[in-house]
């Protein structure tokens, strides 16, 4: 099991106290998570040890420079039981969802199947791609208790289909959806499959071997790890239907004037000088959370979930969005307190108790009509949180469920 208290020593910015000394109760984890010291110091490490450019100079330096970049590549490709060619370092999940939608090789008609339920970031690009390319977009619906109508997808799906692109689990209600039964129907109709693996990867055990994706992205950021990197998991045998959306510097083995030659997977999706340091950090982040163990993050998120649900739900003034059952989600709840803004809710969460939760569409405005909601509160949680939290959440909830 996973020990929290201990955990929280890690976390620099948990030690910090308001001025009327409430600590900070930090559930906005969906966003972003907190930074332990162990990434910290090796982001600072890299700049103070190893600064150089990586596979570039001859010098010493740079060859430890390029060392520290490829075993990072390693160590996360590791964490996803991936070979490490397969694992390109990007910004952030969204840049990975954007390098597929610009390599891969659309004709007019083509079609892309995805959700009601994705983030902007997995819906945005594809509808810049349906401009562009003249695709069409097909979506997949939810059930009321958000899950997703899987036995859709085989009427939605036709010769015409160039790709399927679903989130794993929706940073709205918390579903993890059956992506390993998804992935598989798809290929029986030889489409392939990206998972926006965003609120995944940082809290389930992920094996990209057994799940048979094509295309997998996350974000450093949402797993402990340092802003400004991510990856985009690429498997081997769907590397060669993606042409590099982006040129420059160190994705060629090969350049004329006229024409150039592309450099190996994973680089050639690399232009340009990477975040090296943010490498270095997710690397760190990934040994964090092996260390503890992916079963004991998830074991630990169910725990807080049930409470949250349990708690919340409860509360006649109160809705919750997304599946029932903990052991059906991921950690977070998004609700709302009957007739009262979200943002409000989240002010005073903020005022009362010091508690940082998001509030609004979180980045996804069409599941939000659909559920014929406003907006949102949502509340993550992740290793550092503990049941007490939990319980001062729903405490306040009720207190300004009484109040407005
Ligand atoms: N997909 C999902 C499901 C997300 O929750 C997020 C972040 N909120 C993203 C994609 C985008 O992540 P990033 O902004 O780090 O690219």
């Amino acid at each position: 099991m996973l020990n929290s208290k201990s955990i929280r020593r890690d976390f620099p910015i948990l030690s910090l106290r308001r001025e009327d000394g409430k600590p900070l109760i930090y559930l906005d984890n969906a966003a972003t998570t907190l930074k332990p010291r162990q990434v910290i110091s090796a982001i600072i490490r890299y700049y103070e040890r190893y600064t150089a450019n990586v596979h570039r100079g001859l010098y010493r330096l740079a060859q430890e420079a390029t060392s520290l970049y490829e075993n990072a590549r390693e160590a996360v490709a590791k964490f996803i039981k991936a070979d490490s060619s397969e694992v390109v370092f990007t910004k952030n999940a969204t840049e990975g969802v954007n390098i597929v939608a610009y390599g891969l090789n659309w004709e007019p008609g083509d079609e892309v199947v995805t959700t009601v339920m994705e983030h902007h970031s997995n819906l945005v690009p594809w509808q810049i791609i349906r401009d562009k390319f003249r695709v069409k977009l097909k979506f997949l619906d939810i059930t009321d208790d958000g899950d997703l109508n899987v036995e859709d997808l085989t009427s939605l799906v036709s010769k015409h289909t160039k790709l399927l692109a679903l989130n794993h689990v929706s940073n709205v209600l918390g579903t993890v959806n059956p992506v390993e039964k998804l992935i598989k129907l798809a290929h029986e109709h030889e489409v392939p499959v990206l998972i926006d693996a965003a609120q995944s990867v940082p809290h389930i055990p992920i094996d990209v071997r057994r799940l048979r994706c094509d295309f997998l992205v996350f974000s450093g950021h949402k797993m402990l790890g340092p802003t400004g990197i991510g990856v985009l998991y690429v498997n081997r045998d769907a590397s060669d239907t993606l042409q590099p959306a982006f040129g420059g510097g160190e994705m060629i083995s090969k350049v004329d004037l006229e024409k150039a030659e592309w450099n190996d997977m994973p680089w050639r999706f690399e232009p340009g000088t990477p975040n090296v340091a943010g490498a270095a950090g997710l690397a760190a982040a990934v040994e964090y959370l092996e260390k503890i163990g992916m079963d004991n993050v998830r074991r630990h998120e169910i725990q807080l979930t049930d409470l949250a649900l349990k708690r919340l739900s409860d509360l006649e003034s109160v809705v919750v969005y997304g599946p029932k059952r903990a052991e059906n989600r991921c950690g977070l709840v998004a609700f709302n307190v009957k007739g009262v803004n979200s943002h409000d809710v989240a002010l005073l969460l903020d005022e009362l108790e010091n508690i940082a939760v998001r509030s609004g569409l979180h980045c996804a405005e069409p599941l939000h009509r659909r559920l014929k909601a406003q907006s949102s509160v949502r509340a993550s949680f992740y290793i550092y949180n503990i049941l007490e939290e939990v319980e001062i959440l729903c405490n306040t909830v009720e207190k300004i469920a009484g109040l407005l």
